[in-house]
C-alpha cells in the first residue's frame, strides 16, 4: 500500500530489531521522521537510522531508554520533543518475553515483564497522547500479542497476562484520547524474530506452521504491513480495536 506520511514524526519502540525495526523502516519508506527507541543495541538503532536517512531522505534520530524505566521513558519524551517539534505516531512495540516454568516463577517474574510490557506503555501514552490530543491528530499501535487472546501458554503466563491487560489499555486509551488519536493494538502469532530463536526450532516452526491457516511462521514485514494501515488514512473509522495478525490461528 502506498502511503504519504511526509512531515510527520513517529516514534517506536524497540525499533533497534525484530517488528519494531521493519516497522521503523515502513515508516520511513513512507516519509515519515522516525525516532528509533532502543535499549541495548546502540549500534544497530545507530546504524539504522544512518541507513534510513540517506534512503529515504527522513529525519532519523536513536534515542535509548529502556521503556521499563520511568526516568527514562521520561528522558525519551524530552529529547524526542526537544528534537521534533511534535509526535504524530506512537508505536509501543517493545515487549520482553522469558520462557519458564509457571511454578518457578516469583511475582518478581510479573513485575519485571509488566513493566516493560505494561506501565512503560502506559507512561509512554499517558505523555504522548495527551499531547496528540491537545493538537487534535494522533495515531497510536500497541503490539500485543496473540497469546493475549487465544494462545495461552502456562510457561509464559506472566507475557499473555501483561499482553490481555495491554488490550484493556489500548481500549480504556482508545476511549480517553477520542475522537481525534486512533489508538488500537496489533496481536501477532508467530513471528520469526530473535524473540523466538531458542523456542522456535526448525522442528518446532514445522509444526507450528501446521496449525496456521497460513501454513506459515509470519514475518516482522507481516505485522508492520498491518500497523501501518492502521496509520493510514484509510483506518480512520478504526479505534480501541485489538487486530491478530497470525496467519489465522485458532
Ligand atoms: P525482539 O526480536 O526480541 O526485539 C525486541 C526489540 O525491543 C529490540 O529492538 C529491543 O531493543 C527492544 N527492547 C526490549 N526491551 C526493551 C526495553 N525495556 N526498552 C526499550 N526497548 C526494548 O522482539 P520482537 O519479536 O520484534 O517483538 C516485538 C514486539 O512484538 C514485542 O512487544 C513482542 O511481545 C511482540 N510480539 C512478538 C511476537 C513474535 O513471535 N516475535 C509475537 C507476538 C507479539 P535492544 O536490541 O536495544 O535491546
Amino acid at each position: 500500500m502506498e502511503m504519504n506520511l511526509k512531515g510527520l514524526n513517529a516514534l517506536v519502540t524497540g525499533a533497534s530489531r525484530g517488528i519494531g525495526r521493519q516497522i521503523a523502516i515502513q515508516l520511513a519508506r513512507s516519509g515519515a521522521n522516525v525516532i528509533v527507541n532502543y535499549n541495548k543495541s546502540k549500534k544497530i538503532a545507530e546504524q539504522l537510522c544512518f541507513d534510513l536517512q540517506q534512503k529515504y531522505n527522513i529525519k532519523a534520530l536513536a534515542i535509548q531508554a529502556d521503556i521499563g524505566n520511568k526516568n527514562d521513558v521520561d528522558r525519551l519524551v524530552s529529547t524526542a520533543c526537544s528534537n521534533f517539534n511534535k509526535i504524530d505516531i506512537l508505536v509501543n512495540n517493545a515487549g520482553i518475553c522469558c520462557d519458564m516454568e509457571l511454578c518457578d516463577r516469583t511475582v518478581g517474574c510479573f513485575e519485571k515483564t509488566f513493566q516493560t510490557n505494561l506501565f512503560g506503555v502506559y507512561q509512554l501514552t499517558k505523555i504522548l497522547g495527551a499531547k496528540m490530543k491537545e493538537n487534535q491528530f494522533g495515531k497510536i499501535v500497541n503490539v500485543s500479542s496473540n497469546n493475549s487472546i487465544n494462545g495461552f501458554y502456562p510457561t509464559t503466563i506472566d507475557y499473555d497476562a501483561s499482553k490481555s491487560a495491554l488490550n484493556s489499555l489500548t481500549k480504556n486509551f482508545a476511549i480517553e484520547l477520542a475522537p481525534y488519536v486512533n489508538v488500537n493494538a496489533v496481536a501477532p502469532g508467530w513471528i520469526d524474530t530473535d524473540m523466538n530463536k531458542d523456542v522456535l526450532t526448525p522442528d518446532v516452526a514445522e509444526l507450528e506452521a501446521k496449525r496456521i491457516l497460513k501454513n506459515r511462521i509470519g514475518t516482522p514485514e507481516d505485522v508492520a504491513n498491518l500497523v501501518l494501515f492502521l496509520i493510514s488514512k484509510e483506518s480512520d473509522y478504526i479505534t480501541g480495536q485489538i487486530i491478530a495478525v497470525d496467519g489465522g490461528m485458532f
